[in-house]
């Protein structure tokens, strides 16, 4: 099979770029992609510009060590990038960015790694929260370490989201579903909290994973398959249905959910 040419993956990167500007999941020059040209090289974002304005010949080529081969500087998140593609050889196109549903939970210390909604646990399963790294640090890879060979999806600590693909289309709509997820879970939280779904509906759902995953990854990083002495609830354990919500809660849920209202997003 024969993979994109150069510029289709650079004009692929800025229409990338410009929906996860338009969409609001990045801010000023927040936010990186890349995709891997062959083997040996990775195309990826350069440092300090806006995702939905950029220049295909500005995208810089980079070997997996982070060496420039053309372009311009790449991002300082570009060793997060690396990491993710020297770890999963599945993996052809990783997306970052902070869209304010899923940050807002990565803000809260929240995860999103409940059996809630048969499209997620279908597409990407459990969505966990990596503990706080320095951006442009070493710590940033690292913190993806114990999920980066069970999960396609991760909720970065008080940062923000990285998805990973098959391709750039595949990584980014997975950044889509966990916004839109996340936006989901804040809303049925608001009125009254997510029920989990049977360990059975969510069994039914891992096989028809095996149709259409779109990475290697047999397993989406929820806990079903392990056993478990209550068979009606998905094996994954919740420590946050027991969190406590502030005695104002409900009101601060009004007033943020009528300001989304207003803004028409
Ligand atoms: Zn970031």
């Amino acid at each position: 099979m024969t993979g994109p040419t150069e510029n289709e993956l650079r004009q692929s990167i800025l229409e990338i770029g410009r929906r996860m500007y338009q969409r609001g999941f990045v801010a000023a020059n927040d936010g990186n992609i890349s995709a891997r040209f062959n083997d040996e090289r990775i195309l990826a974002t350069p440092t300090g510009c806006s995702k939905g304005f950029m220049d295909a010949e500005e995208l810089p080529m980079v070997d997996l060590d982070g060496n420039v081969l053309s372009g311009a500087k790449p991002s300082s998140e570009l060793p997060l990038h690396l990491y993710i593609y020297r770890e999963r050889r599945d993996v052809n196109a990783v997306v970052h960015a902070h869209p304010p549903y899923a940050t807002g939970f990565a803000t809260a210390g929240l995860p999103l790694d409940k059996c809630v909604l048969a499209e997620i646990i279908v597409t990407i399963g459990s969505v966990p929260l990596a503990q706080y790294g320095t951006p442009s640090t070493e710590e940033l890879p690292k913190s993806l370490a114990p999920y980066i060979h069970s999960c396609d999806a991760f909720l970065l600590a008080n940062h923000g989201v990285v998805a990973v693909g098959k391709d750039l289309t595949d990584a980014y709509f997975k950044l889509e579903r966990v916004e839109h997820s996340a936006q989901i879970v804040f809303i049925a939280r608001a009125l009254g909290g997510e029920q989990v779904l049977s360990r059975e509906a969510v069994k039914k759902l891992y096989d028809l994973r095996e149709q259409y995953g779109t990475t290697d990854i047999p397993n989406p990083g929820c806990y079903v398959a392990q056993p478990k002495e209550e068979p009606d609830t998905c094996d994954f354990d919740h420590p946050e249905h027991d969190t406590d919500f502030p005695d104002d809660f409900d009101e601060i849920v009004e007033r943020v959910l009528a300001a989304v209202k207003k803004s028409g997003t």
